[in-house]
């Protein structure tokens, strides 16, 4: 049997302790801070033991979120229920620490002026002192880190001191797992291993988890779902396949594709095309927006000479080429098109600069939006 690395490390180690998953539901949540709303009406709902990642840019209302379903914010509206009971809202109030809901700060917010081992028993005050140290000898061996049990925070590498919040947060065994970036402070080698390291103890414990990330695809790696949030409320969720194929807007569109953007006109449930005549059905007549993926174009030297033809695709001509390891990117004026269209192939290309090619678009290639799903990107 293949092992990965982490899961040799996770066999060598022993195993975390399972929790009682719970089901979060998140219906309605709203916080306005001054005039501004962070959050406006965010229903979500994150099964038992799912894993569910917040994708979205900064200022979305990401860690208000994750700060209201912990407890130490409150909803201006809107209620959390874990299983079915209303952790906050209209009606109750859970304070953080009798929610069983597990915290992982983005910046760790490890205490300085405890060791390692007493970081971790930290979130254990409920336990006795014996029972605290076991526990947190326990986990600390899970994440590889015993010899650094009377170690101080600051004398720990990044990747670390990213294990030590992970361990802290997850030793009380929470229903429910909030994880606010945790690699954002990782390098990219790093981030990798403790990706999967993560995943790994996450899936052990079967805590519910909701984890934030900027990056689509962290948030496809780790995700069982995703749901991208943007201006204060959820825009989609789904599973990364069905974001991918089915974005409801542009702006999904661009978190998981590269696309090329081609303003064009919708007429009677239509749009005409240099490659043809398409159906829009569904999106309202107007101006409107399609998303040529990068990856459906694909490209061919013309046939040149007497024997022009057959006459395939539209006819560009390649206007750069940029060669980036497992890829290779063209520009490539196409007929029909105001602007050249990026074009990524898997393989590399010995189409030079100045090479006179054959376009073809796959027509599943091609994304269309209507006004109505371009206005909040
Ligand atoms: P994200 O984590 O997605 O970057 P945040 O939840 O931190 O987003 O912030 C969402 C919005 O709420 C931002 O516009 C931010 O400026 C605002 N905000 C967050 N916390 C506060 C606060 N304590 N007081 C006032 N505005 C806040
Ligand atoms: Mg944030």
């Amino acid at each position: 049997m293949i092992q990965s690395q982490s899961e040799a490390q996770q066999a060598k180690r022993g195993r975390a302790a399972a929790t009682f998953a719970a089901r979060l539901t998140l219906d309605g949540v709203t916080r306005v801070y001054g005039e501004a709303a962070a959050l406006s009406g965010v229903d979500l709902t994150v099964e038992a033991g799912e894993i569910v990642c917040l994708l979205g840019p900064s200022g979305g209302g990401k860690t208000t979120l994750l700060r209201i379903i912990a407890g130490i914010e409150k909803p201006d509206a809107g209620r959390i229920l874990i299983n079915d009971a209303e952790v906050a809202g209209p009606h109750a109030f859970v304070p953080p620490e009798r929610r069983g809901v597990g915290l992982m700060f983005q910046d760790f917010a490890l205490f300085p002026h405890l060791s390692v081992i007493d970081n971790v028993a930290f979130g254990l005050k409920l336990l006795a002192p014996a029972d605290r140290t076991r526990a947190a000898r326990a986990i600390l061996e899970r994440v590889g880190l015993s010899d650094f049990s009377d170690a101080f925070p600051s004398t720990l590498s990044g990747g670390q001191q990213q294990r030590v919040a992970l361990a802290r947060a997850i030793v009380p065994r929470p229903a429910v797992m909030l994880m606010d970036e945790p690699f954002s402070g990782l390098d990219v080698q790093l981030r990798d291993t403790m990706q999967e390291e993560t995943l790994g103890l996450l899936r052990e414990t079967r805590a519910t988890s909701l984890i934030v990330t900027h990056h689509p695809e962290e948030a496809m790696r780790l995700g069982d779902r995703i749901a991208v949030m943007k201006g204060g409320r959820i825009v989609q969720a789904g599973k990364a396949e069905a974001l991918y194929r089915e974005p409801a807007s542009l702006f999904v569109a661009r978190l998981f594709s590269e696309i090329n953007e081609v303003p064009i006109r919708i007429v009677g449930g239509a749009i005409e095309t240099p490659a043809g005549r398409m159906s829009a059905a569904g999106a309202a007549d107007g101006p409107g927006v399609i998303g040529i993926r990068e990856r459906a174009i694909t490209v061919t030297r013309a046939n040149t000479g007497v024997n022009k033809g057959p006459a395939g695709g539209l006819s560009g001509r390649v206007l750069d080429r940029r060669f980036l390891g497992d890829m290779t990117r063209l520009d490539v004026g196409v007929e029909g098109f105001d602007r050249p269209l990026k074009v990524r192939l898997a393989k590399g290309s010995d189409l030079e600069r100045g090479t006179d090619v054959r376009v073809t678009i796959d027509p599943s290639g091609i994304l269309i939006f209507g006004s109505e799903n371009i206005a909040e990107s």
